[in-house]
């Protein structure tokens, strides 16, 4: 049988995910023979339109991009969002909350007017093309593109959690932050990354994106108790939920 032919392809991002396929260092070495990586700008010069799995990091911040990702999606059988950015706009998403102008000239200066930057806002992969699979997290984590390779090569959905944060931060025996007097995000949050923020003391802030039906889940309790809705918890922490108030499945 023929091997898979994966392709990488970066559009606005910081290509960290990219690189956390290239940290999985000795766990990539099982995954290496069993399939052709036929284009990733990261690790080789290699270019090709013959590809089998299109792996898609960044959000789309151009009409250029768009006709590309198009052209992309016709090419390959299954594309993966990989990371925030592609998953729901990521970080890149909050400049829709200001007057694009402005972001323009924050971001570029006195050169903010040059044509290559169209007043275009930012979205997500699947608000272009249709998405097989989402790796989700800022950066995706290793373990779930290990599990996404791994149904890949053999023929099945991967595993991804459906359920909050808080799940395995308990499960960890963590002192949860509403109990310091503070706020976090987990309680809405898909888990998988093995909860590296509140184990550390720190707020999770998001970045593997909304459980499904976070406005139905025990969430709502745990933010009564601190005078809360989810829609306060999600404008405090816009910073990777920007998407859940622009797009109505985010909304439900
Ligand atoms: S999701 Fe995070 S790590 Fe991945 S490309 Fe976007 S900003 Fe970088
Ligand atoms: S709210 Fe945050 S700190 Fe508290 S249990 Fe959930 S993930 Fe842990
Ligand atoms: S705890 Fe939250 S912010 Fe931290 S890695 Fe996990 S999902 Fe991301």
């Amino acid at each position: 049988m023929a091997k898979p032919r994966l392709a990488f392809f970066s559009f606005a991002s910081c290509e960290g995910c990219q690189l956390q396929f290239l940290n999985l260092e000795d766990e990539i070495l099982d995954i290496v023979p069993h399939v052709d990586i036929v284009e990733f700008r990261e690790a080789i010069d290699n270019h090709s339109d013959d590809y089998d799995v299109a792996f898609i990091e960044g959000s789309i911040t151009r009409p250029a991009d768009e006709a590309k990702l198009k052209k992309i999606r016709e090419r390959a059988k299954v594309l993966v969002a990989f990371g925030a950015c592609a998953t729901n706009g990521g970080v890149n998403r909050i400049k829709n909350f200001q007057p694009l102008d402005d972001v323009r000239k924050c971001v570029y200066g006195d050169k903010w007017n040059i044509p290559a930057l169209d007043t275009y806002p930012t979205k997500s992969v699947a608000e272009i093309v249709k998405v097989d699979f989402n790796l989700h997290g800022c950066p995706s984590s290793k373990k779930d593109i290990l599990e996404l390779c791994r149904a890949l090569l053999q023929g099945r959905p991967p595993r991804v959690p459906d359920y909050p944060v808080c799940v395995d931060c308990k499960l960890a025996e963590n002192l949860c932050l509403f109990h310091k007097g503070d706020i976090c995000l987990g309680v809405i949050t898909r888990a998988g990354c093995d909860q590296p923020c509140p184990t550390v003391g720190a707020r999770c802030i998001g970045c593997r994106g909304l459980v499904s039906d976070h406005n139905k889940n025990a969430a709502q309790d745990v933010l009564a108790e601190a005078g809360l809705t989810t829609d306060d918890i999600l404008r405090e922490f816009r910073l990777f939920q920007a998407y859940a108030e622009e797009l109505p499945v985010a909304k439900k």
